[in-house]
Formats: structure tokens, sequence, C-alpha cells
């Protein structure tokens, strides 16, 4: 079980409503929301509540890396959602609104930065320009050479692993179980081939009305067992952590070529500077895309990458110390938008997966939204361009 939640675990029901496998933002944030609302909901995790991606990311929530369209106006959503959680609970998962900074180094990027932000804005996203003294006077630190920036005051930042921790408590706290060293192994099914109770590593759990795939970068192959495969793969990334610096900056800032690794194939892997303090004051600095399977052992070409491309943004972090770096893997799709809500070919299955590099950001919008399914309740928020069927045929890479 991870450090983040301590040693306790609960045992195995025999049955459940709901059955969430992964105990990742995700998974505990859709389990909070339904226990909440009073559903019966035991969430399975092999290892134990964010022991995958969620802990292993960073806690950006971010509106200003979406497309315009359904990927925006989805990650808006889910934005207020986290914004309404309210101060209590922000103390204690280290929210902060603290502005993102995108930054664009040539006229080139300039101008394809000012018109995505102008097609933002018109879908309601606040983001302002800002050059020349403007610029400086909000990052003193920031290289001089750069073009100008978007400034998207929307922005926010979590500490993932503590979020989880206060939505396994809720979860608890509502009647549901979360049990830490149970890997879903197989599916069970009844006469009409409808899934029955899921067979674990710690006993099997009978199934009431649904399983929720919350399986993130391994929801490829838990969907294959559950008879309704989807395409998500891993897609590595890494992050450095420096030593305490203070205020480098007190912003997220990354370079706009950040949007098009996010969005774009990368068959050879990608680099772009990503650089953000944390309450503890070191510097993460990010960020690599790369498509290597489960490959845990960093790549130190990548690392000194990632670190040049910081220094380049800002040439006082030379000679800040780096105290580690750490890998984690985005649950990717091939269009990079998440995977949600029903499957024709598995009715009681629903997926909350594929949420790549925003999860953290996209948990509160996709938590509302399965919530709703398992219930029955009219839709709050609109999933349907995340369904599954839209992969139809097409297998992970
Ligand atoms: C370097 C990096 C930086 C990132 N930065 C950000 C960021 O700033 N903001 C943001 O929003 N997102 C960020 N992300 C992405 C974010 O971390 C993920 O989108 C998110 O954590 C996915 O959450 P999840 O709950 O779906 O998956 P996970 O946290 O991986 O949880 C899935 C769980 O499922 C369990 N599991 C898998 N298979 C089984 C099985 N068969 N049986 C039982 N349990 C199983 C695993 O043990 C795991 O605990 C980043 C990711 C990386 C790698």
């Amino acid at each position: 079980m991870s450090a983040a939640t301590g040693p306790r675990t609960d045992d195995l029901p025999a049955s459940a409503q709901v059955v969430i496998v992964g105990a990742g933002i995700i998974g505990c944030f859709v389990g909070a929301e339904l226990a909440r609302a009073g559903a019966e909901v035991c969430v399975v995790d092999r290892a134990g509540p964010a022991a995958g991606s969620s802990s292993s990311g960073e806690g950006n929530l971010l509106a200003s890396d979406k497309l315009p369209g359904p990927d925006l106006a989805f990650a808006l959503e889910s934005l207020s959602r986290w914004r309404r959680l309210g101060e209590e609970l922000f103390a204690r998962i280290e929210y902060r609104e603290k502005g993102g900074l995108v930054v664009a180094r040539t006229e080139q990027d300039w101008q394809a930065l000012s018109e995505l932000a102008e097609r933002q804005r018109r879908q309601g996203l606040e983001a302002r320009p800002l050059e020349g003294e403007e610029l400086w006077a909000l990052e003193p630190l920031l290289d001089r050479s750069v073009r100008g920036a978007y400034f998207y005051p929307g922005d926010a930042q979590v500490q993932p692993m503590l979020a989880v921790r206060a939505l396994v408590a809720a979860i608890r706290r509502h009647g549901g179980r979360v049990v830490a060293g149970a890997e879903v192994r197989a599916a069970e099914r009844g006469r009409g081939g409808e899934l029955t109770a899921l067979l674990t590593t710690r006993g099997r759990v009978a199934v009431g009305t649904h399983v929720v795939n919350a399986a993130g970068a391994w929801a490829g192959a838990l969907s294959g067992l559950l008879g309704c495969p989807i395409p998500v793969s891993p897609r590595r990334g890494h992050v450095l952590v420096t030593e305490p610096v203070g205020s480098v900056t007190e912003h997220k800032v990354y370079e706009s070529g950040y949007l098009g690794s996010v969005h774009d194939g990368d068959g050879e892997g990608s680099v772009s500077a990503v650089v953000e303090s944390t309450a503890a004051g070191t510097m993460l600095l990010g960020s690599s895309r790369e498509f290597v399977g489960f490959e845990r052992s960093p790549s130190l070409p990548v690392m000194r990458a990632i670190a040049a491309r910081a220094i380049a943004l800002f040439p006082g972090l030379a000679g800040v110390r780096l105290m580690r770096g750490y890998v984690g893997f985005r649950p990717a799709t091939p269009d990079r938008l998440p995977v949600l809500g029903a499957d024709e070919r598995a009715p009681s299955v629903l997926h909350a997966t594929g949420h790549e590099g925003a999860g953290v950001g996209l948990a509160p919008a996709t938590a509302a939204a399965i919530a709703d399914l398992v219930l029955g309740r009219a839709p709050g928020v609109d999933v349907g361009a995340f369904s599954a069927a839209r992969f139809a045929g097409q297998a992970a890479r």
C-alpha cells in the first residue's frame, strides 16, 4: 500500500453494487462520488491507492493545454468542479490556483499560440497576452529572448497523492471499501454472457450493476479481460525534482511546443519545457513523452534534454542541483482523449480512463459523468465525444 494512504486495507466483500478497478485519482474520485450518493462501492487495486500513475506525475489542473471543442469543454467543467470542493479540503491537498503561463519562443510560435488562445477564449477560457515589460513583471527570471506568452489565470495545482488520500477517506466515511492487493485476473459471466463477478488475487467479488474500468495505463489489458478491449497504451514521462530553491516562478510555466507534444503522435518521443514550483519549495521539471511500454529505467538523454530546456526558459536554474527524477505512465489513447462511459460490447462495464497527461485535472468531471450513468440520472456532463465506440477495431500500440 502506498505511503500516501497508510497501511490500512479493507476486506474484499462477497459482492458490491459497483466494483471499481483501480484506486488512482480516477477510481477514487468515481468511488467517492458514488459512495456519497449512497451507492455500495468497492474499489479494488492490485497494489493500493495511488500506486500507479497518480503518484508518478504532477498535479496540474490545466485548461490552457486543451484544444477547443469537447476537450476544452470537459476541462472547463472539471476545473470548475475542482474549484467548488472548498477551502477545508484545499488546505489538505495543496490546492493552489496559481495560473499557467504558456511561452512562445519564436514569432512563428507566437502566431500559433495567439490563434489557439483566441479560439480558447471564444469557448470561455480566460487567457491574457503578455509581452515585454508586462511579461517580465510577472516572471522576472524568464529568459529575455522569448517572444511573448499567454497567462491563463484559471490553471491550478494539487498534490495528487494527498487528493487520493482524501478521496479514500471519503469513500470509507460513506460506507465504501478500498481493497489493496486485489488484482483482477478474470471475469465470470452468466448464461447470457453478462458479467457477474470479478476474480481477484484476494478472491471473488460479485458485481451488482456495474464494473468501472479505472485501471489507468493498464486499462487496455483490463478492458480485454472484461470483454470490451479499448486501445489505451502507456505513454512514459520523466519528471526531475530540484533541491528547494525558493521562488523561481509562482506559476506553471511551459513552452508552447508542449501543446504539440501532448496532442500529436510521437513515434520518436518528444521533450518540451514545463517548469513549476511546489509547496515544499522544490521545482518540478518536465516533460517528456515516449511510447516505450512500461519501461521503468529512466533515460539519461531524456533527463538531460528536460534539464536543458528548463534552463533555456529560466537560465537561473543552471546552478540548481537535482535531487531526483522519476518516470510515470500516462494512459494514452490514439487521439489522446479519454474513454468514458458505457461499452455496448459489455453493458455493465463503464470506462473511466485514457486521460493521458490530464487525469488529475479531469477527475471531477469524469466522476460526475460516471456517477450519473451508474445511478441512471440525466447526464450533467456531456461525454458523448469520449465513447469507446470511436475506436472500433483499433488496437493499443
Ligand atoms: C510524468 C507525468 C506527469 C503528469 N502530470 C500531470 C499533471 O500535471 N496533471 C494531470 O492532470 N495529470 C498528469 N499526469 C497524468 C496523470 O498522472 C494520469 O492521467 C492519472 O494519474 C491517471 O489516473 P488513473 O486513476 O486513471 O490511473 P492510475 O493512477 O495509474 O491508477 C490505476 C490503478 O489501477 C490499478 N490496476 C491496474 N490494473 C489492475 C488490475 N488488473 N487489477 C487491479 N488493479 C489494477 C493500478 O495498480 C493503479 O493503481 C501526468 C502523468 C505523468 C506520467
